[in-house]
């Protein structure tokens, strides 16, 4: 906390000097080096943690623990997207002209089915070495686009997350099946885990500063926000009331209600992760950060961590589809368009659907909101309406994304212990055979 206080404080106190764009990229330095460091962890922790957590567990426990999983990220999005537009219907920030605002730039269609079967074609990449690198291509009707153009949905950094993620567990599903004959894979891959964690480990003592720049650079280089206008601001106070009752309210007392501990305990164990996605704006590079403050602070089961939080980091995120179904909304207001309850629940499905999308890097909700605009027939163009404060929001949507996935992975682990136990004794039963 003393980080990001420290950051904000630095960032105003040089915002006077008005600094050049080339003085700004000197000055975040620190903080680019330390994106560059976590996302270079990425790839092999994504990999490596699903293959040995798929691989730890019996089938039976993996399925059973992987059906919490998907219960638990489908509920607490739908709840976040109700908030969402609950928010938006009372607050009804868009109230006004559109004349506040002036820029608007030309931002091209996507239809909703192509972007689906998108989704769909990533979870399987025809080719895993193209799958970890930049040039991934992606298909909206006959147009043919790289992640340049526009960001893939599913892709981090170049990287197709969601492909690896469906890879990784299908393989460490197989040799965690394959007996003595997948040992020497299983011995790897969890060799291959414990030195990227070691890794993190050196990198979380340069974190607190890279941190500290990332956040005292974007406020220097900020617009001013004195000039924001009145439906902006009152847009950006909706988005961030819905996400603190997701964050503060919602999200606690589904913890509370499974587990009967302490939701406030367990967060104060993530506040480093919190920290980094705040500074960071990405889930996918605050993973490793999430893995540690898990493990180490919270103390939650490895074999769930490694089977939970890579998927949650890539499909699971309360806080972009919350934001997407009242982004939506309040792009309607702004065009004094009403929303029956039909469209309203096609927003909600699209917002849905498009968070699933999203990668975990900064300001890729933003991008998947077009599924949802096109949807109900909203402006694409409009989007550009929202630009000026995204960055910002972006920083508390993944901060809630972040705390969706570490609280989904403490309800996991709960609800899994029988399973735990039991793995546990027969390890154990071996061992004692031997
Ligand atoms: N930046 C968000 C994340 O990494 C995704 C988004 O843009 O909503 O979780």
């Amino acid at each position: 906390m003393c980080v990001f206080l420290t950051g904000i404080i630095l960032g105003f106190g040089l915002r006077p000097y008005k600094m050049s764009y080339r003085e700004v990229k000197y000055f975040s330095f620190p903080g680019e080096l330390l994106m560059r460091m976590l996302q270079m962890l990425v790839l092999p922790l994504l990999v490596s943690s699903l293959i040995t957590g798929m691989a730890a567990l019996d089938s039976r426990a993996s399925g059973k623990m992987g059906v919490r999983a998907v219960v638990y990220y489908t509920t607490t999005t739908i709840i976040a997207v109700f908030i969402g537009i609950v928010m938006v219907l009372i607050i009804h920030p868009g109230r006004g002209s559109k004349d506040e605002f002036t820029k608007q730039e030309k931002i091209e269609q996507v239809s909703p089915a192509d972007a689906f079967l998108d989704l769909i074609r990533n979870m399987f990449p025809p080719n895993l070495v193209q799958a970890c690198t930049q040039q991934f291509k992606t298909q909206y009707g006959k147009r043919v686009v790289t992640v340049k153009v526009i960001p893939v949905l599913g892709t981090v950094n170049g990287i197709n997350a969601l492909g690896l993620v469906v890879f990784s567990m299908c393989f460490g599903f197989i040799i965690g099946n394959m007996k003595e004959q997948g040992q020497p894979l299983r011995d790897f891959f969890d060799c291959l885990n414990e030195a990227i964690m070691r890794l993190v480990a050196i990198i979380m003592w340069y974190a607190p500063l890279g941190i500290m720049f990332l956040i005292a650079g974007k406020i220097v280089e900020m617009d001013d926000i004195s000039e924001m206008g009145g439906q902006l601001g009152m847009y950006t106070i909706t988005v961030i009331i819905g996400l603190l009752i997701h964050a503060i309210i919602v999200l606690p007392s589904l913890y509370f209600l499974v587990t009967r501990k302490n939701p406030f305990v367990f967060i104060a164990g993530l506040l480093q992760a919190l920290v980094t996605a705040l500074g960071t704006s990405s889930s996918s590079a605050t993973l490793p950060i999430t893995f540690k403050c898990l493990e180490e602070n919270n103390h939650v089961d490895k074999r769930v961590t490694r089977f939970v939080l890579p998927v949650g980091a890539t499909i699971n995120m309360d806080g972009t589809a919350l934001y997407e179904a009242l982004a939506a909304i309040f792009i309607a207001q702004v065009n004094d368009m009403d929303l029956n309850f039909g469209e309203i629940l096609t927003i909600s499905i699209t917002a849905t659907a498009a968070s699933i999308g999203a990668a975990g890097i900064p300001q890729a909700g933003l991008v998947t909101m077009v599924i949802v605009l096109t949807s109900v027939g909203l402006p694409t163009d409009d989007i550009t309406l929202i630009i000026a404060v995204d960055w910002f929001l972006d920083r508390l949507r993944t901060t809630t994304n972040v705390l969706g996935d570490s609280i989904g992975a403490g309800i996991v682990e709960h609800l899994s212990r029988h399973e735990l136990c039991a793995i546990d004794a027969e390890i154990g039963n071996s061992v004692v055979e031997e």
